[in-house]
């Protein structure tokens, strides 16, 4: 008997026929003799529309009352699918993030979990129950609904993985796997057997929305055993995530490509040059909760330095009327300007630890297709691009094959 910990994306709880597909997976599980633990997403497009919804009462809503608002997609999900089980006759609970008492901080919109109380989860799975529990949120010290962040159902799935100490957190979505780049980009993508926990952490935090970042994190630190798989097949392997790069047989240079179009960049030009500029842009930047990811510095002749970074496209205005309220004046900017029609590239590999020549190939590939390199970031296993946003798909294509990722 194993404990294992299913979460369905929402396509995979589009409408009750799928719903029902799902109950007889489980169903198929629990006669096996394995103890489940079920999280599911808002059905496909629900999120988004509340989301809208909230937006045509208030143009930036309040965050508290967003949650209040999100969270219920989800509520409506695990009601549908504790039906669908116990129609099939199988003992089945719903559960909010209250409920079980998955604790947050109290950043509305991107919660982060603190803490999960396992003990009503634990006894009603010894009493023979699939416990269904909401993905996506969660409930501060205060008793508030929080949610984790787009995505976030992955976390919950991986995080309650962890807390009950699960055999196997299995994702199940509309793709059989992890590719080696968004298959509805690059039809040629290949399916990866097996994937590093670290190439998996690099991919999704440059954007692969296959999985959440925070729950590849959550799968690294606990060490939860973790499988991407189709909701819509029975058979298949899927992907899955180890961590040990010996086991991955593959072992190529490159594993898989990235993008995101979500971020937009910020340029602050003219800063005089001095010790402290970095910390006086940032550091209001950073009080005010905004995430910052690619940061370049230039000083020219003149003495002047420019200052660029990326934040999330949802937070470049706020971004910027910080920068403008606060800063410029105090550092004695020239201009403060932003774009949001930017988007990143990045290639993703643990082989490019011993093989020189992966950016200059990278960068030649761009070229010869007159793609302008913007910023440029790297680490030891992957350089992220960015380059104007109608570029984006061509990017990825050529990359795709220069690194011959395709099916072989
Ligand atoms: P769910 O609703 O099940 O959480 P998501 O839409 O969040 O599903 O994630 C699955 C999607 O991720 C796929 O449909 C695919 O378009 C996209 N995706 C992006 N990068 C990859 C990748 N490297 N491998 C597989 N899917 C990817
Ligand atoms: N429903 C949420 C979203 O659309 C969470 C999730 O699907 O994982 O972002
Ligand atoms: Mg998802």
């Amino acid at each position: 008997m194993a404990l294992i910990v299913q979460k369905y994306g929402g396509t995979s709880v589009a409408n009750p026929e799928r719903i029902r597909n799902v109950a007889r997976r489980v169903a198929r599980y629990k006669a096996m003799g394995h103890q489940i633990v079920v999280v599911v997403s808002a059905m496909s497009g629900e999120t988004n529309k509340l989301i809208t919804l909230a937006k045509e009462l208030m143009a930036e809503p309040d965050p508290r009352e967003l949650d209040m608002i999100v969270s219920t997609g989800e509520q409506v999900t695990i009601g549908l699918t504790a039906l669908a089980l116990i129609e099939l006759g199988i003992k089945a609970k719903s559960y909010t993030g209250a409920q079980v008492k998955i604790l947050t901080d109290d950043s509305y919109t991107k919660a982060r979990i603190l803490n999960i109380d396992q003990h009503n989860l634990k006894a009603d799975l010894d009493a023979g129950y699939v416990c269904v529990v909401a993905g996506f949120q969660g409930v501060d010290e205060n008793g508030n609904i929080t949610t984790l962040g787009r995505g976030g159902s992955d976390t919950t799935g991986v995080a309650l993985a962890a807390a009950l100490g699960a055999d196997e957190c299995q994702i199940y979505t509309d793709v059989d796997g992890v590719y080696t780049t968004d298959p509805r980009v690059v039809p040629e993508a290949r399916r990866l057997k097996s994937i590093t926990f670290e190439e998996m952490l690099e991919l999704a935090s440059q954007g692969s929305k296959v999985l959440q970042i925070r729950s590849v994190e959550f799968a690294g630190k606990y060490k939860v055993k973790l499988r991407v798989l189709s909701s819509f097949e029975d058979e298949g392997d899927g992907t899955l995530i180890t961590f040990e790069e010996e086991e991955n047989m593959e072992q190529p240079i490159i594993s898989g490509i990235a993008f995101n179009r979500d971020e937009a960049k910020i340029t602050v030009l003219g800063v005089p040059d001095k010790p402290g500029i970095a910390y006086q842009i940032l550091g209001p930047i950073a009080d005010a909760n905004i995430d910052v990811d690619m940061i370049i510095q230039n000083t020219g002749a003149d003495g002047t330095t420019d200052f660029t970074f990326t934040v999330h496209k949802n937070e470049m205005n706020k971004a910027l009327n910080i920068l403008r309220d606060k800063v410029q004046g105090h550092i004695g900017a020239r201009e403060i300007s932003g774009d949001d029609k930017i988007a990143k590239v990045s290639v993703v590999g643990v082989g490019m630890r011993s093989h020189v020549g992966i950016a200059s190939q990278m960068f030649r590939t761009l070229a010869e297709e007159g793609i302008n390199i913007q910023m440029i970031s790297t680490s030891e296993i992957k350089i992220a691009v960015v380059v104007d946003e109608k570029y984006l798909e061509l990017a990825v294509r050529v990359l795709h094959k220069a690194f011959e990722l395709e099916e072989a």
